[in-house]
């Protein structure tokens, strides 16, 4: 059993070289199409893989973050549940740019066609967008404070 776990967290995925088909570490040659695997690009490509998916799973929750802001914004109209959402607001107001410049320094640089990483841009560019505008113009007033 726990050789099985070590095994199976030793050995990461990675597009094949020639025919893009998912394979992984362990293996010799692709199961697909037959081409010889260099162990070392494989480990490095699988590395890029693996970034690619944190950063995809990075760019989905920025945008649940952000979409919290709308019910935290809806609540300071109402009595009572008004401070919980005001501090809700100001803290993803603050959080999402913060985390939007985190993604970009660790991410941004990635050069690669790989569709599901540039549908994680597509997500994070409006995020980002929307973070600052929220940050520049939108302000509560918590405990006497424009925050
Ligand atoms: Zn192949």
């Amino acid at each position: 059993m726990a050789q099985s776990l070590s095994l199976s967290s030793a050995v990461s995925v990675f597009p094949c070289p020639n025919c893009k088909e998912t394979i992984n570490t362990s293996m010799q040659q692709c199961s697909f199409c037959h081409t010889p695997i260099d162990q070392a690009s494989a480990e490095q490509s699988a590395a890029i893989t693996s970034t690619i998916s944190q950063a995809c799973s990075d760019a989905s929750y920025l945008k649940i973050m952000l979409g919290i802001l709308i019910p935290f914004g809806v609540l300071t109209f109402f009595p009572f549940l008004g401070l919980a959402g005001m501090v809700g607001f100001v803290f993803i107001k603050y959080a999402v740019p913060v985390m939007t410049i985190r993604w970009w320094i660790k991410y941004g640089r990635i050069k690669t066609a790989d569709p599901d990483f540039r549908r994680a841009r597509g997500i994070v560019i409006p995020v980002t967008a929307i973070a600052l505008i929220i940050l520049a113009f939108l302000r509560v007033n918590l405990f006497g404070l424009r925050l």
